[in-house]
């Protein structure tokens, strides 16, 4: 178990609607723009890491050279509490606001040659994945929490990452117990 000082919380899932840089929420007839950044995660560890992220319309104008003189803007005003960015996912010009495959987002991001469909986060795009591939999990319960195993495939023992992690901490703790004189 997590120290009780630490409670170690699952990301809600609508920490994908709000703005990485802001943080304020997208609202519902938001747009998102995914763009390349480093992000520092919750948490105790806290070091940058690369991450792509959606941003909203402020933010990314805010940030983004000015439009009729092409100045680049202060690095300052892409950064944000845990996110700074750096510029629109994909080689190409941004293409206009296109509906996550997944959730139905609205997106906007650069064009690429291979892309094929527009996703607006990694959760939508392996969620696709794994509607592809068929995968309605084992049916059996979670042994952490006792949900049945929806997704995934017929092998997939936990029902999401965080019962994975879970079981591998107790594991550990016991072995942990096990290895002490
Ligand atoms: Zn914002
Ligand atoms: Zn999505
Ligand atoms: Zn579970």
């Amino acid at each position: 178990m997590a120290s009780p000082h630490h409670p170690r919380k699952a990301l809600p899932a609508a920490a994908d609607r709000c703005c990485a840089q802001c943080e304020k929420s997208l609202g519902r007839a938001a747009v998102g723009y995914l763009v390349e950044g480093i992000a520092r995660p919750p948490g105790r560890r806290r070091r940058w890491q690369p991450r792509r992220a959606l941003i909203c319309r402020t933010c990314y104008r805010a940030g983004s050279a000015h439009p009729r003189s092409g100045l680049t803007r202060p690095q300052d005003a892409r950064r944000g509490r845990n996110f700074e960015w750096f510029a629109l996912v994909g080689r190409g010009t941004p293409l206009p606001p296109t509906p996550c495959a997944g959730c139905g987002l609205k997106t906007v991001r650069g064009g690429d040659p291979l892309l094929r469909r527009v996703t607006c986060s990694a959760a939508c795009r392996t969620a696709l994945t794994r509607v592809r591939r068929g995968g309605g999990g084992s049916g059996r319960p979670c042994p952490v929490c006792g949900r049945p195993v929806t997704t995934g495939r017929a092998d997939t023992l936990y029902d999401r990452a965080a019962c994975r992690q879970k079981a591998y901490r107790t594991r550990r703790k016991d072995e942990d117990a096990h290895a002490q004189p």
